[in-house]
């Protein structure tokens, strides 16, 4: 059976692209990240009473890779990505239906120009579709007891540090968004790297808004070592 489903909103995000998005939400909490009502939703009616709350479910669609298929086994990044589990046992992008769900803080509604909920920390791309928001209820959802599988606890986090040139180029953007250098270092502590991989020397490339961020990773640090201006898409 199919069941059609249309975006009731879409994500605005510093991730324009997968590479460097944090695995789940809440681990770059300076990611500005908004999601905006479309017409017919974008009515001050279909929020009123959401402001009371402090989290909420975004339902999306793993839009960039839903055309990617599925397999039964996945290889989860946490378990260094060697081993297996199925692919309902873990948050794999690539599944039967492409639909993601992740739990966030709402830190505002604008009602400014339609609506825009205004979220911390969400593990969304740019242009990400939202099928559906629904408010977070504490005594029901909060399970402090609960197993957390292969993923008990948060994953190991790098320190970071800037080379000179680096922090020279930070300081010489013209207008850099709130909490830029706050979000590359939460971002870059997550290690983006595949779990394969463990080369101190090689270079990566992280965008963030309009910045390509480049760094590598040796010992645990991250090195920051350069802003680039990226092309804006
Ligand atoms: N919290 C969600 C997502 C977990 S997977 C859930 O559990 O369902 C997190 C990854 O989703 C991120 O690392 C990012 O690379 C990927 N992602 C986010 N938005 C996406 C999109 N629109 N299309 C494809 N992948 C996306």
């Amino acid at each position: 059976m199919n069941y059609p489903f249309a975006a009731v909103g879409i994500v605005h995000s510093p991730y324009k692209e997968k590479f460097g998005i944090p695995r789940q939400p809440s681990l770059a909490p300076a990611a500005d990240v908004s999601v905006e009502l479309l017409p017919p939703y974008n009515h001050p009616d279909t929020v009123r009473g959401l402001e009371a709350f402090s989290h909420v479910w975004i339902s999306f669609v793993f839009h960039q890779t839903a055309n990617r298929g599925w397999q039964a086994l996945v290889r989860p990044p946490r378990l260094g990505g060697n081993a297996k589990v199925g692919v309902f046992a873990s948050r794999s992008t690539h599944r039967p239906n492409p639909l993601g769900l992740s739990l966030v803080e709402l830190r505002g509604i604008d009602l400014s120009d339609g609506v825009r909920l205004q979220l911390a920390g969400a593990d969304l791309l740019d242009g990400t579709p939202v099928l559906d928001i629904k408010p977070y209820i504490p005594f029901v959802e909060a399970r402090p007891e609960a197993l957390g599988g292969f993923v008990d606890g948060p994953p190991p986090s790098l320190h970071i540090v800037w080379s000179e040139q680096a922090l020279q180029q930070l300081a010489a953007l013209p207008a850099p968004p709130a909490a830029l250098p706050q979000l590359i270092e939460q971002v870059l502590a997550q290690d983006p790297r595949p779990a394969y991989q463990d080369d101190p020397q090689r270079v990566y490339g992280v965008r963030l808004y309009d910045y390509n961020i480049r760094f590598r990773v040796a010992d645990a640090h991250a090195h920051v070592l350069e802003i680039q201006l990226a092309a804006p898409n």
